[in-house]
């Protein structure tokens, strides 16, 4: 097919990347993998609420997620250098904010075609309009007055602040969408809607109508929210003499609880936790919280089912309530411990699937982005609407690490850590935590379980004195049998602490050649060790653990229990 697929991902950079706006991305990367070309703009002309740091987040999301795009504003990847993005067909800018005076031939010739116009009232009196329509259960629909002069309304433009709105056919319009089938959109949509501000900048409608043409985007895949945007997009076209691409809307993401998944879900569990703990202790939940997002602020943010925190304040929010808030961002799910693998895998289910079966007849439902780029096509996306199941994803991720090596583990994690635990780079160093990587990569779920609070490796990192007990694993491994565990531990201290070197198969081998000795079975004097080495009875295999913490940290621990876990006389 050489080029002759192009496709683009065309975010306004209001904030972070979501799932559904990557599941859009990763399907237009996909469709143009090896048939054409990719490209990636930034919508922008929404002065108000784009900024830089959006932007770069959302290229940096996509760059971790390795939806690289071919054409596009360029992005140096932090970690191997590679340069994403460029203009080798010299189609850029690719920041619509940069594009004005394309826009604005565009918008003059639609003026001089006499299919748009300059319109002057004022925005209060479009309102009170659109408030009197709903009043009366009417849409409300802007369409020119039939007595309207154009000469005038040409020259009262120079003068005057206007807004200029396109001349929607009296027709309806129909187009073919490659997921919904055939379309028609009748009466109710025929708005003489706005091209062009007051401010000067084109709206989303005409600049992605301009942009695609330029751009000479063939293939349109996008949410079906937009649904509703596209036969003004087809009317514009056909005004403009465009060609129309080919359109196919990806269907919603829904939650398990079969709610519309949305940017607003992490705000809204915020809500309902802080709600809970207002109602069990108003006072203590205050002081928590007070100090995250000022009184006022958070009244506002309580009372209004519409406001958003900032993700950092969620994030806090979330934490002091000792709640795990839904990750919705592409951001949350990185820090989550996510791989970015298992996230495209995870995403291109929603909606797609390969529709292929295994050798068990199962469907197919594990495979990486080159499978999905070599199988993807817009017939086998559904119309139905896709289900965000995050115990799938976690299992994805589960297995995913099962089947990583230690080294790529090792590698990921360190990323991760770079990122969101750099506290640990410090304080460990690289032999030692690849060590400890090894030790733990089979019990953990994602990149954050290593570092997490009760994970499968919180007993290497947690300070020897800070640790609590596990009372049944006390009971059990220390307190029963004759001699106790306790008693043992005393006993097995000094040859365990004098294995030389310090490591897994030495150290095994004493605690073997003790056990020996004494005529006890080895899981008696294991037992004991792994609860005073780590509070609990489920640790990596003893010589890991106990090589791990090092001789010292396990002299300190030993005494620490053999003190505080002492049966009763
Ligand atoms: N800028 C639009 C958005 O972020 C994209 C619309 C489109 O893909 O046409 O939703």
């Amino acid at each position: 097919m050489g080029d002759s697929v192009v496709t683009r991902f065309a975010p306004s950079p209001t904030g972070h990347l979501h799932v559904g706006g990557a599941r859009t991305a990763l399907f237009n990367w996909a469709l143009a993998r090896g048939r054409g070309r990719f490209l990636l703009r930034i919508e922008d002309t929404d002065r108000a609420r784009s900024s830089e740091d959006a932007t770069r987040g959302i290229l940096e999301d996509l760059a971790w997620l390795g939806v690289h795009w071919d054409e596009g504003p360029e992005w140096r990847d932090a970690r191997d250098g590679v340069v994403i993005g460029g203009d080798p067909r010299g189609v850029g800018p690719f920041h619509q904010a940069e594009r004005r005076a394309l826009y604005d031939r565009h918008i003059e010739r639609l003026i001089e075609s006499d299919r748009a116009y300059p319109a002057f009232e004022s925005a209060d009196r479009i309102e009170a309009a659109r408030r009197a329509a709903q009043a009366e259960k009417r849409g409300y629909r802007y369409r020119r007055p039939a007595d309207w002069d154009r000469a005038a309304a040409l020259e009262r433009m120079r003068r005057e602040d206007h807004v200029v709105r396109f001349r929607m056919p009296e027709t309806p319009v129909e187009f073919v969408d490659d997921v919904l089938g055939a379309l028609r959109f009748g009466e109710e949509h025929l708005d003489d809607f706005v091209i062009r501000k007051r401010d000067g900048f084109p709206t989303y409608h005409l600049a992605v109508v301009v942009d695609d043409a330029l751009m000479g985007v063939t293939h349109v895949l996008r949410g079906q929210e937009h649904l509703n945007n596209t036969p003004r997009h087809v009317a514009l076209q056909r005004s403009l003499d465009f060609r129309t691409p080919r359109y196919a809307h990806l269907p919603l993401i829904f939650n398990a609880d079969g709610s519309k998944m949305s940017k607003r879900d992490k705000d809204k569990a915020a809500r309902g936790a802080l709600r809970a703990a207002l109602a069990g202790d108003p006072q203590a939940t205050r002081e928590r919280v007070d100090r995250i997002v000022g009184p006022d602020r958070l009244e506002r943010w309580l009372s209004d089912a519409k406001r958003q925190l900032e993700p950092r304040e969620l994030a806090a929010l979330g934490e002091a309530l000792g709640v795990d808030l839904p990750g919705i961002d592409v951001e949350d799910f990185r820090r989550a411990g996510y791989l970015p693998e298992v996230v495209c895998n995870f995403l291109a289910l929603l909606g797609w699937s390969p529709g292929q079966k295994d050798d068990e007849g199962r469907d197919i439902e594990r495979f990486d982005r080159a499978f999905l780029a070599e199988r993807f096509t817009t017939q086998r996306i559904g119309r139905a609407n896709a289900r965000f199941d995050r115990e799938k994803l976690l299992s994805f991720n589960q297995s995913a690490i099962a089947e990583l090596g230690d080294a790529d583990f090792f590698a990921q994690w360190s990323d991760w850590c770079a990122r969101y635990a750099p506290d640990v780079l410090e304080r460990f160093d690289e032999a030692w935590r690849r060590r400890f990587a090894a030790a733990i990569r089979t019990r953990c779920r994602t990149l954050a379980d290593p570092t997490a609070r009760s994970g499968p490796g919180a007993f290497a990192l947690v300070a020897d004195d800070a640790f609590p007990y596990d009372a049944q694993a006390v009971a059990k491994f220390l307190h029963k049998g004759e001699p106790s565990g306790c008693a043992l531990l005393g006993e097995v201290r000094a040859s365990l602490l004098a294995a030389q070197p310090f490591e897994p198969a030495s150290i095994e081998a004493a605690v073997r050649a003790f056990c020996e000795q004494r005529g006890v079975g080895m899981g008696r004097v294991a037992q004991p060790l792994r609860v005073a080495a780590t509070g609990g009875a489920a640790s990596p295999p003893l010589g890991d653990t106990l090589a791990l913490l090092g001789r010292e940290r396990v002299a300190r621990r030993l005494e620490r229990c053999l003190a505080e876990c002492a049966p009763a006389a």
